[in-house]
């Protein structure tokens, strides 16, 4: 996806970059005068660091108000081991000794120093902070999607509203460049919806009167009138703001690991310190070697590199793939992505497109009957099956039934006295109906009233055009893929077969699909994870019980949205491996930046404690390792391609 605008600085990176810039002007002007013109020289005699001393003041001031000013009032919170305090100490510190070898008459060195380790630690924050706002910028688009209004017609005016105090059944007004604040169904106009930010489609949809808009959409071309069908809590945006809002709060391992290592971390570091600048002064009474020693030794000691650069990694991953229509509820579920290796799949409205045509009517000389009793008995249900018939009928089907929805079999519509059954061949049985069983291969509804078969329709569905090609994929990475399915068994093999998963059960209920998922995981190694994915229609259990339950996130499935770990905002399978790689190359980084900056950190830290590092390198040690930590963090909201789909898709 191409970047359109590239964003501008924040006000606060803008300011900061000055501020930097300015004492960095500074600090260069004062350093190299003081290696021309020693300006201890200047003053002369004992106080001679009084003039190099005002100078770099003003820097260290400059550059360092904000850090000084942080130190003191979480002292005063009671945080007291924090970096803020970490860089005072060793600063301030350095300034001492200085003026102490002035005193005493030596040569000063230490001012410098000082200013350094304060001008390249802003620079490392200012590299943090850079990052966490282009991460967030990626995901703050998606926040985008909030809508601040909606027009509402009440009486015969038009008012402009809050969402919220919108009910589910009143008309609004969606203006060209607006957003559409709730779930409805166009009643009046045409446009074209850009639905983008919900789910990185960039083609713009077209949408008439009777079709369904999803809030969050913007309107591109014309007004239109909806009539809202959900409040708005309940509405798509909520959904999805409510989700991405939580992601951040689920930690994954690696995240935890490192919020423990700071905890033990830094105070280890600071006794180490504190026992290096007094014990070997006692010994050798070279107060002055020693505490310098220390305090390059709290330089690098600050676990930045660590502490900001691991969730950054993973935030540019959520960002990353959310950019491409999948959202991932935590950084948790990014791990377990990478790590999983068994697929399983839910057939109808997943691997298929849950769009059926009816291709058979048995008996032919029923044909009009059967289809407006099936409509009649399937149009409060939303599963993909009931859809198809209601739209085959084409007619308004009859009103007053109400509707059981017996999963994984069909569904029983009751209206008084009369009762229809519509349903697979284990509906039929379970209701003790006899039938004639459809012989011709696919997706069978019978067709019962008032316990006596009526007729049967033969329904044909269509496979994915991305689904041979996501399942090859998933399988060459090395992932096992099993479908599981309530559809008969000629169809799954069928199914199965074009598509080439390594495995397949048909004939079974939400509940069975419950205990085969079990059963994988129960046989499934330790350093794997199960993955579930499904449209959310009859399958939220599954869902909830696997490692990771990724759904369809298309137009209405609620429930998906809610029992998921991973949203597939445009029902694009392509979107697992994608996912997958994106994960992939998320943990490679964490780990990449957690040995890459230990190993650094120990090696200077031991260099710095035998004297061999001054603080020059520690600093450098310390702020070179946390920019290219940061660096390497937002390589991963990087490019990732979707392989193009392959053309026409068979049917089932
Ligand atoms: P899948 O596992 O393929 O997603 P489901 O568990 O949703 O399928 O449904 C399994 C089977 O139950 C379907 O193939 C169909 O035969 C029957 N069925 C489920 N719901 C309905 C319905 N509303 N109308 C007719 N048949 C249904
Ligand atoms: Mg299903």
């Amino acid at each position: 996806m191409e970047k359109t605008k590239k964003a501008a600085l924040r006000p606060k990176d803008k300011k900061n970059l000055v501020r930097i810039s300015a004492a960095l002007a500074m600090f260069c002007a004062v350093f190299v005068a003081d290696k021309i013109v020693s300006l201890q020289g200047v003053l002369g005699g004992k106080h001679g660091w009084l003039f190099p001393f005002a100078l770099y003041a003003a820097v260290y001031l400059l550059i360092g108000y904000d850090v000084l000013y942080k130190a003191v009032r979480n002292i005063c919170r009671g945080r007291v081991l924090d970096e803020n305090f970490l860089m005072c100490v060793a600063t301030l510190g350095a300034f001492t000794l200085a003026i102490y070898r002035g005193e005493t008459g030596r040569e000063i060195e230490g001012f410098d120093e000082a200013c350094a380790v304060l001008l390249f630690y802003q620079v490392g924050e200012w590299f943090q902070s850079f990052a966490t706002g282009r991460s967030r910028a990626s995901i703050a688009s998606l926040m985008d999607i909030r809508p601040d209004y909606a027009n509402v017609k009440r009486g015969d005016a038009w008012e402009k509203a809050d969402p919220n105090e919108v009910q589910a059944g009143e008309i609004i007004m969606v203006f060209p460049g607006e957003k559409v604040p709730l779930d409805g169904v166009i009643v009046a106009g045409a446009t074209a919806l850009d639905a983008k930010a919900l789910t990185g489609e960039s083609l713009p949809r077209d949408a008439a009167a009777g079709d369904q808009v999803i809030s969050g959409c913007v309107n591109l071309s014309s007004q239109i009138e909806v009539r809202a069908t959900k409040p708005f809590y309940d509405s798509t945006v909520s959904k999805i703001l409510d989700l991405v809002e939580n992601a951040a709060g689920q930690k994954s391992k690696a995240e935890n690991f490192i919020t423990k290592f700071a905890k033990y971390y830094t105070p280890a570091v600071v006794a180490a310190a504190l026992i290096l600048g007094i014990v070997p002064a006692l010994i050798t009474s070279d107060w002055a070697t020693w505490l310098y020693r220390a305090l390059a030794f709290l330089v690098v000691s600050c676990p930045c590199a660590l502490v900001i650069s691991i969730p950054l990694s993973f935030f540019a991953g959520l960002g990353a793939a959310s950019k491409h229509g999948i959202l991932v509820k935590g950084s948790n579920y990014l791990e377990k992505l990478h790590k999983a290796d068994v697929f399983v799949f839910d057939k109808t409205g997943t691997l298929t497109k849950g769009n059926f045509t009816v291709t058979k009517i048995t008996p032919a000389d029923a044909r009009e009957e059967i289809l407006r009793l099936a409509a009649a008995a399937e149009q409060a249900s939303d599963h993909p099956i009931a859809r198809s018939i209601v739209a085959a009928y084409g007619k308004a089907a009859d009103k007053g039934y109400t509707l059981t929805n017996i999963a994984g079999a069909g569904v029983e519509a009751v209206r008084g006295q009369d009762v229809i059954l519509c349903g697979n061949e284990t509906l039929l049985r379970q209701k003790g109906v006899a039938y004639v069983k459809e012989e011709e291969a696919g997706t069978v509804v019978y067709v019962a009233r008032n316990g006596k078969f009526v007729g049967s329709l033969l329904i044909a569905d269509q496979i994915k055009e991305e689904a041979a090609q996501v399942v090859g994929e998933l399988n060459a990475m090395g992932c096992r893929t099993v479908m599981l399915t309530g559809d008969n068994a000629a169809v799954a093999r069928s199914v199965a077969r074009t598509i080439g998963v390594t495995d397949h059960k048909a004939q079974l209920l939400p509940q069975d699909k419950v205990e085969e998922v079990q059963k994988l995981l129960s046989a499934q190694n330790k350093n794997g994870a199960l993955c579930f994915v499904g449209d959310g229609i009859n399958d939220a259990p599954v869902l909830m019980r696997s490692d990771i339950g990724v759904a369809m996130g298309g137009v209405g499935s609620d429930a998906a949205i809610e029992a998921a770990d991973v949203v597939l905002m445009q029902d694009d399978l392509r979107g697992l491996p994608l996912g997958k790689r994106v994960a992939k190359k998320t943990m490679r980084v964490v780990t990449q930046n957690i040995v890459f900056s230990l190993v650094v950190k120990a090696a200077v830290l031991v260099l710095s404690a035998l004297g061999i590092a001054n603080m020059w390198i520690a600093v450098f040690g310390d702020v070179g390792v946390a920019v290219l930590a940061i660096l390497n963090a937002m390589r991963v909201n990087g490019r990732y391609d979707k392989k193009p789909r392959a053309n026409g898709c068979a049917k089932v």
